[in-house]
């Protein structure tokens, strides 16, 4: 088959921003949709994107709002943490309000308060869609209290979900798992976004040396079926798919000591994002208060093997000037980022 291959900006407006991707797609004269849709789930690229909404702990400050941050999964959007004023930074920094999955760490109110001005705004907008809060067991009460607060009149349905550590969330391609974490003896959870495996790589240049047609041949040997050619050839899938490829994980710690269970949950991490609420000059007050310093959360990135380290949750003192928490960091785990509001991080796939 001699049809030539081309490749299509696709331009999609996500979220308000535009996202540019590039898919690859043949010159498609004479394929029927059903084709087109096969060999489009050959090269399959889910964007994964964190965006931070607060990085200030316990109260904001002139440069940093209270915790929040976004995840943004192909089109999906999942909210962790909405502390106070968190719907005014979505509408700064261009975060949907369509999002129907709030997750929170645990119940203190600098990770809480938010929810209640964001699901008025939620029911002044009409929205009818349902809205899902989910956090630690004990915690559907005082999350009772909040959507009571939230609402004159509810104009859609709020389900609160009480999450077991380590159960499995499951979602399209990822799961969403929660791990207890050591804050002031709070039930407090870190939460990891697990992606399932990606199939292996398929080799375009070997299937069209073997004569195989593009279109749905491809697909099906991607999915891990033999095909038979016209000419009675019998192509196995391993002649031209790789083996299965790993999918990324991210981790959210909320408020937390350094802890073996996050280093346990974040083995291989693409994305660490770790509180860092102080600097070595207060490590007893990190210790006092339930918190950790910066050095700390590079120790357990370092644990971990994570590829990159997101610090979050500085203390006011850190607000304008987090140099001494980068360098502290760094001298630990190279790989280390101070958190700004509006900081946007993409996860790529390692291979
Ligand atoms: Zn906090
Ligand atoms: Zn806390």
């Amino acid at each position: 088959m001699k049809g030539g291959f081309g490749f299509l900006a696709v331009v999609r407006v996500l979220d308000r921003r535009f996202v540019f991707g590039i898919r690859l797609v043949r010159s498609w004269n004479g394929v029927s949709p059903q084709e087109r849709f096969h060999a489009s789930l050959i090269f399959p690229a889910m964007s994964l994107s964190i965006r931070l909404l607060g990085t200030s702990a316990s109260r904001p400050t002139v440069e940093r709002n209270v915790s929040s941050l976004a995840v943004h999964r192909e089109g999906e959007t999942l909210m962790f943490d909405c502390g106070e004023g968190t719907q005014r930074q979505m509408m700064r920094y261009g975060v949907s309000f369509a999002l129907q999955d709030i997750f929170f760490t645990h119940m203190h109110a600098d990770h809480l308060l938010g929810v209640i001005g964001l699901i008025r705004t939620m029911a002044l907008q009409g929205r009818a869609e349902p809205l899902r809060l989910w956090g630690p067991k004990g915690t559907s009460r005082m999350l009772k209290r909040v959507e009571a607060l939230g609402f004159e009149r509810a104009t859609f349905p709020v389900t609160i979900a009480e999450v077991d550590a380590g159960q499995p969330i499951q979602r399209t391609g990822y799961s969403i798992v929660a791990f207890p974490v050591d804050h002031r003896g709070s039930t407090s959870f870190g939460y990891a976004i697990i992606e399932e495996e990606r199939k292996g790589r398929f080799n375009p240049d070997l299937a069209r040396e073997l004569g195989i047609p593009e279109g749905p041949l491809w697909g099906q040997i991607h999915r891990g079926l033999a095909v038979t050619l016209d000419d009675g050839r019998v192509i196995e899938p391993s002649v031209l798919v790789g083996s299965k490829r790993k999918g990324r994980r991210v981790v959210i710690t909320g408020d937390t000591r350094p802890c073996a269970a996050t280093i346990d949950a974040s083995v291989g991490a693409d994305l660490l994002v770790h509180e860092s609420t102080f600097g070595d000059e207060d490590a007893a007050r990190a210790l006092e208060t339930g918190h950790s310093t910066a050095r700390e959360a590079a120790q357990v990135a370092a644990g971990a093997g994570v590829r990159r380290l997101l610090l979050t949750h500085f203390s006011a003192r850190y607000s304008r000037d987090a140099s001494d928490l980068e360098r502290e960091a760094r001298s630990v785990f190279p790989n280390t980022l101070i958190g700004k509001d509006g900081m946007e991080i993409d996860v790529l796939y390692q291979d």
